[in-house]
C-alpha cells in the first residue's frame, strides 16, 4: 500500500525533550548582563522567568522529562502526521521523496503551543496567575493565550499595532481564549508611553512589544514574562517535532538527505533539526544537509552579523550572542511573509557557526508562487513563514529531476495561513512587491550594537 501519511499513537508522543547542550562539541557563549558584563545567573532571569524554564535554559542534560499534565494536552493535536507529498512530487516532476511533518493541526494552527502550554504549565506550578507577552501577527499570542486558558492563567498580550490594526483575527482568537490583546506601543507601559509620546503613530515592532511585556512583567505581582521563540527552553519543548518525525520515518524505511525549514526566531525548524544534528555531530549522519530559510527582508543568519545584542528594542533583555541584524531593524511594511525577527536562536546560530547549518534568502514572490503551487497540489494552504522553506524544497527537488537522484527531503511544515489570505490575495492579484534590505540600511543598524568584552 503507498501511504500518505504516517501517524503514531498518542502513547508515542515523547516523553522527555531532547536537548542539544549535552551535545555540542563547544558550548554556547554566556547570556550577558548588560550591566555588568558578566554572564547572568539564574538570579537576574527569576524576575522574568520561573525556576524551572531557567534550569532548562542553561540545563547540560540529554533528555529533560515532559511533565504528565503537558503529554495529556499535547494528545489534543499529537503526534502530528508525517506526509509524504507524491501529489506534489508528481507537479514537480521530481524523482525526490519529499516529506513533510505538519504542525498546522494544533488548535491555533502552529507549532507554537508545544512551548506555549509547557511554560504556561511551569509558571503555574510555581504560583504566577498570570503572563505578559508580545506578538506579531498573532499566532504567538494566540498560542499562549490558547496555553493560559488550559491552565486557568491571565494572559496579556501586546501585539505590534501595524498587526493589530490590519490583522483582527488572531486578537479575536486571544480573547476568545480568554485573554486580553492591546497594540503596541501601548499606554499601558512607561516604554510604551514614551514611544507613543514622541510618535503617537508609531506602528510598533517586535522588539517593541518585547520590552512592554518585559516592563510588564516584572511590575505586577503574579506575573511571569512569555517568549515564544529564540530561547533554548523553547527550542527544547519544540523538539517533540524532531523526535516524532525521526520515529515516523524510520516507520517509512527513510533517513533524510536533506531537511528544510523556516526560522524567524528559529523554534520550530530547531525543534525539528535538533534529533538529527545529533546525528551529524555524532558521525553517524555526515552527508545530511540542514537548510534554514529566512526572508531577503530580514536576512538575520545570511546577511546579519555574530555579535551580542538585545532581544528589544529597549535594550532591557540580557545580552544573546546572535546573529543580528541589530536591535533596532524594523522590517519593510511591505513585506508580508513574517519572519521578521532581528536576531536569531543561539542554539541555530552556535550551529551555523559551526557549519552545521545552511541558511538561504528568499524574495516575497518566489515564496508565495511556491506555496501556490504546493496548495494545489497538495491542498493545505501554507502560513508565509514555512512557505520559505516550500520554495527551498521545489528548489532542490529540481535538482534532483536535473540530476535524477531521488534524494529524501523532509520539510518542518510549521502552520496553516488561514489568518493570512489578505497576504494570498495581494500575491495573486499581482500587487505584492520583492523586498531587499539594502545594505546601507543593515551597516546603519549594525552601528548601534552594544559592546561586550571591551
Ligand atoms: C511563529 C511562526 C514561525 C516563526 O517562528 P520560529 O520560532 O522561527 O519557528 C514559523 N512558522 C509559523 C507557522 C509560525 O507561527
Amino acid at each position: 500500500m503507498k501511504e500518505t501519511k504516517i501517524i503514531l499513537s498518542e502513547k508515542e508522543i515523547p516523553t522527555q525533550w531532547y536537548n542539544i547542550q549535552a551535545d555540542l562539541p563547544k558550548p554556547l557563549p554566556p547570556v550577558i548582563h548588560p550591566a555588568t558584563g558578566q554572564p547572568i545567573t539564574p538570579d537576574d532571569l527569576a524576575p522574568l522567568f520561573p525556576m524551572a524554564l531557567i534550569e532548562q535554559e542553561v540545563s547540560q542534560e540529554r533528555w529533560i522529562d515532559i511533565p504528565e499534565e503537558v503529554r495529556d494536552i499535547y494528545k489534543l493535536w499529537r503526534p502530528t502526521p508525517l506526509y509524504r507529498a507524491r501529489r506534489w512530487e508528481k507537479a514537480l516532476d521530481t524523482p525526490a521523496k519529499i516529506y513533510y511533518k505538519w504542525e498546522g493541526v494544533s488548535p491555533p494552527g502552529s507549532h507554537k503551543p508545544n512551548t506555549a502550554v509547557a511554560q504556561a504549565y511551569y509558571n503555574k506550578k510555581e504560583g504566577q496567575t498570570r503572563l505578559a507577552t508580545e506578538t506579531g501577527a498573532g499566532q504567538w499570542g494566540s498560542s499562549l493565550a490558547f496555553g493560559c486558558n488550559l491552565f486557568d492563567m491571565e494572559c496579556k498580550v501586546y501585539m505590534v499595532r501595524i498587526s493589530y490594526d490590519q490583522k483582527p483575527y488572531r486578537r479575536i482568537m486571544m480573547e476568545t481564549w480568554g485573554a486580553e490583546c492591546v497594540p503596541s506601543p501601548s499606554p499601558d507601559t512607561q516604554v510604551g508611553r514614551d514611544v507613543l509620546a514622541q510618535d503617537p503613530d508609531s506602528t510598533g515592532s517586535l522588539g517593541m512589544a518585547i520590552s512592554e511585556a518585559v516592563e510588564d512583567a516584572v511590575t505586577h505581582e503574579g506575573t511571569k514574562y512569555s517568549l515564544g521563540s529564540v530561547l533554548n527552553h523553547v527550542l527544547l519543548h519544540q523538539t517533540v517535532i524532531g523526535l516524532e518525525a525521526k520515529k515516523q520515518l524510520e516507520v517509512a524505511g527513510d533517513y533524510p538527505d536533506i531537511i528544510i525549514g523556516c526560522i524567524g526566531g528559529g523554534s520550530n525548524f530547531a525543534g525539528f533539526f535538533l534529533p538529527f544534528a545529533r546525528d551529524k555531530l555524532e558521525g553517524t549522519a555526515p552527508d545530511l544537509r540542514i537548510i534554514c530559510t529566512e526572508s531577503t527582508a530580514c536576512p538575520s543568519l545570511t546577511r546579519g552579523l555574530y555579535r551580542y545584542d538585545f532581544g528589544d528594542t529597549a535594550c532591557t533583555t540580557p545580552l544573546l550572542k546572535m546573529y543580528t541584524l541589530g536591535h533596532n531593524f524594523i522590517p519593510a511594511p511591505i513585506h508580508a511573509g513574517g519572519l521578521r525577527y532581528h536576531g536569531m536562536a543561539p542554539i541555530i546560530c552556535h550551529l551555523y557557526d559551526l557549519g552545521i547549518l545552511e541558511a538561504v534568502a528568499y524574495h516575497q514572490n518566489e515564496v508565495f508562487k511556491a506555496a501556490v503551487n504546493f496548495a494545489r497540489a497538495e491542498g493545505f494552504l501554507p502560513a508565509p513563514e514555512p512557505a520559505h522553506a516550500i520554495k527551498a524544497v521545489v528548489d532542490e527537488a529540481l535538482k534532483c529531476r536535473e540530476s535524477g537522484e531521488a534524494k529524501v527531503i523532509v520539510l518542518a511544515f510549521s502552520g496553516h495561513g488561514h489568518f493570512d489570505l489578505a497576504a494570498y490575495d495581494e500575491y495573486l492579484a499581482g500587487r505584492m512587491q520583492d523586498y531587499e534590505l539594502p545594505e546601507e540600511e543593515i551597516q546603519e543598524a549594525l552601528k548601534e550594537l552594544p559592546r561586550v568584552g571591551g
